[in-house]
């Protein structure tokens, strides 16, 4: 069994933070990426909102652009999925297949995915046309007609959002009641840029290279017909990437890690050693510069607690 000090698991822009930090404060942090690695931004064309890039840029450069930094400062990289991690407070392991390594702090950023329809198009236009995040890509539907599929707060929002860029915006919501808050629906109500269509999902995503519109199905009358959109806003939850996890480290009841355990550790999960970051701890603000922020945390937290245990009373190194 190999040993090493800290072992992230996750290379989105968390992870990659993480990562970065802990290889300037001479961690020799081991980052197991995944196959696929990068996370959400591996799926987002152009990044506008993320500091420092005043013309955008894409995801996948962006994400390359962190582990290239991350690399530079000594991080190593694994490019396989952890399959097994047995976590307590005094043992660390985490497995890859075969290959077991033990690690004395662990940094969790393994990202949420977020849930899709399960239509062939979906993954074939996103980023196309097709769009999981609304604070990423309204920009792009100035003047257009979009749609925002889901009946929860994140529709609501993404929706209201969206009437900034948008000439039209339907939600599309499968009942005639809604999981999203009543202010929330309200205010959506009111905005005169959104109109409703109740009862209905999305039975089919027209068009080839780019949208043109999308057939609903009435989940009462069976009933199908056609609506003319130009984007598709997907807004039905996120599920964290925390099954490795589920029976070993506090979650809440959708299975986000908790963090936020103590006082000045605000990534510490409730297993002394083990620190979340990133979207697999946060279900609200979900972007790639807080998802950065928290992974800069977590290698801050990460070495003050392996400063706490290599440092006996006397100030020197154990
Ligand atoms: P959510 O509350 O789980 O809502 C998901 C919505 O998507 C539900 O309306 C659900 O329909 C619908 N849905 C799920 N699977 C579907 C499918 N296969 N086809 C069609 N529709 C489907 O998720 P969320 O809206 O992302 O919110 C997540 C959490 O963040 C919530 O706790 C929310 O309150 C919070 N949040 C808060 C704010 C705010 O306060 N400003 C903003 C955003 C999010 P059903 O209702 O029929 O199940």
């Amino acid at each position: 069994m190999k040993k090493k000090s800290l072992i992230i698991i996750g290379s989105g822009p968390a992870g990659l933070s993480a990562a970065i930090y802990a290889a300037r404060a001479n961690l020799k942090p081991l980052v197991f990426e995944g196959y696929q690695s990068g996370g959400q931004l591996m799926i987002t064309t152009e990044v506008e909102n993320f500091p420092g890039f005043k013309d955008g840029i894409l995801g996948p450069d962006l994400i390359a652009a962190f582990r290239a930094q991350a690399e530079r400062f000594g991080t190593e990289f694994i490019t396989s999925d952890v399959t097994k991690v047995q976590l307590s407070k005094d043992k660390k392991i985490i497995w890859e297949g075969e290959n077991s390594y033990q690690t004395m702090a662990l940094i969790i950023a393994t990202g949420a995915t977020a849930n899709l329809l399960g239509l062939k198009q979906e993954k074939e236009l996103m980023g196309r046309g097709v769009s999981v995040c609304a604070t990423c890509d309204g920009f792009f539907f100035k003047d257009k007609t979009i749609c925002v599929v889901g009946g929860g707060d994140s529709a609501m929002e993404e929706a209201i959002f969206l009437t900034r860029f948008a000439s039209k915006v339907y939600i599309i919501h499968r009942r005639d009641a809604f999981r999203a808050s009543k202010i929330m629906v309200s205010r959506a109500e009111k905005n005169p840029k959104i109109e409703f269509v109740l009862d209905s999902v999305v039975d089919d995503i027209l068009g080839e290279n780019s949208i043109t519109g999308i057939r609903l199905k009435n989940t009462k009358t069976n009933s199908l017909h056609e609506l003319k959109v130009d984007g598709i806003f997907i807004a039905i939850g996120h599920t964290p990437n925390t099954d490795l996890f589920k029976g070993q480290i506090n979650m809440d009841k959708k299975g986000y890690i908790i963090s936020s355990n103590e006082k000045y550790r605000l990534t510490a999960t409730n297993l002394s050693g083990v620190f979340a970051c990133g979207d697999v701890q946060d279900s609200h603000y979900r972007q790639a510069i807080t998802a950065a922020g928290s992974g800069c945390m977590a290698a801050m937290d990460a070495e003050h607690y392996l400063e706490s245990i290599l440092l006996d009373q006397t100030g020197l190194y154990k």
